[in-house]
């Protein structure tokens, strides 16, 4: 039987967690193991690659072998590598791949790469509340989840958040200062899917939030690729 689930590669920086005992406390094994953890019990074979490893952890063999590269980026977005996000670029726009960017990662290269703006934001760590509102009840994203996730404690990220209007919007957060943000968007790239999901500080533990888990799991089915394998181009009669 074929395996219908998607496989993912989760990216992540992984160095905080090894330095700053704060990350530490909350992350223990890295902020990509909860969603990992998460991922695994739906039978979606996940793996890990990070920024330390040859090629950042994505070779050609394993982008190719990625349905859906999810990325978490926070402080060393500089030092990855250009060819690199070259090359998960192409992944994408032609083949195909989905790319999930959390929180931090709006300053990624290959996000600011498949934007084509600055992801520019306000930010402000003030330990509040986040309410994050479903505003596409009928989104794949979306299917399961209450109208409202509220999330404890959060950094606050305000508009103007300096993106291409999405092609979906799914979600809107509202804070307690009444600070509003574009929290989980949507677009097309060639052939591949963009979500940006904004909840997810490294000293708050939002990714072990079950709702949150149950977003990003929906989000990486929408993600996968979908639709027709192959295209011919050229000439009639000759190619086609
Ligand atoms: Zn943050």
């Amino acid at each position: 039987m074929i395996n219908t689930q998607p496989t993912v590669t989760i990216w992540n920086e992984y160095r905080q967690e090894q330095t700053d005992p704060a990350v530490q406390a909350i992350y223990p094994h890295g902020i990509h193991a909860p969603i990992a953890d998460h991922l695994r019990h739906q039978n979606i074979t996940t793996h890990i690659a990070t920024l330390d490893q040859p090629q950042h952890g994505l070779t050609p063999e394993r982008l190719a072998q990625t349905d859906v590269l999810i990325w978490w980026g926070h402080r060393h977005h500089h030092e990855v590598d250009d060819a690199i996000v070259t090359r998960i670029h192409e992944r994408i726009t032609l083949g195909g791949m989905g790319f999930i960017a959390l929180h931090s990662s709006h300053f990624a290269k290959i996000f600011c790469q498949l934007m084509g703006t600055t992801c520019k934001l306000k930010h402000a760590v003030r330990g509040e509340q986040e309410r994050l509102w479903c505003v596409s009840p009928t989104h794949p994203i979306a299917t399961g989840l209450p109208e409202r996730i509220t999330v404890p404690q959060t950094e606050m990220y305000g508009e103007f958040f300096d993106i291409p209007t999405p092609d979906e919007l799914v979600f809107v957060s509202s804070f307690d200062n009444g600070e509003v943000f574009r929290s989980g968007c949507c677009w097309r790239r060639g052939r591949g899917k963009v979500f940006y999901f904004r909840p997810g500080h490294e000293t708050y533990p939002i990714y072990y939030q079950p709702e949150i888990l149950q977003l990003l799991t929906n989000a990486v089915q929408w993600a996968a690729p979908s639709g027709l394998q192959t295209v011919t181009y050229g000439r009639e009669g000759r190619d086609w």
